[in-house]
């Protein structure tokens, strides 16, 4: 069985030249940053690369720090467990020591 892991939420991709990232980021190769970041958006600026195939981007990652965990129906299969249904992350400490995850429950309804 392969080891599970946490998915981190959706990140935004640029080109390395883009206008709004003003030099900041380290750059990764496409493919690389597409393992790293399953779920990811294109900055317009993607608009402004000088070729169809963008060898390099910045990813700028998301936070999942402003909202609660609510699993949604999707689940990968190497996912530690199903994805958020906001961002699409797995609310894991990607990296860290400790996990925050926060769950509302609904009590239950009795007949
Ligand atoms: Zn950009």
């Amino acid at each position: 069985m392969s080891e599970r892991r946490h998915y981190p939420p959706i990140a935004i991709f640029h080109i390395p030249e883009c206008p709004t990232l003003g030099g900041n980021g380290t750059a990764k190769s496409h493919d690389l940053a597409r393992a790293d970041f399953p779920h990811n958006r294109e900055c317009p600026c993607f608009k402004l690369a000088l070729t169809p195939i963008v060898p390099y981007v910045i990813a700028e990652e998301g936070d999942d720090n402003d909202h609660l965990y609510r699993p949604s129906d999707e689940r990968p299969a190497d996912a530690a467990r199903s994805l958020c249904k906001a961002r699409k992350g797995t609310h894991g400490n990607v990296g860290g020591d400790r996990e925050l995850i926060e769950v509302r429950l609904r009590p239950l309804e009795r007949p």
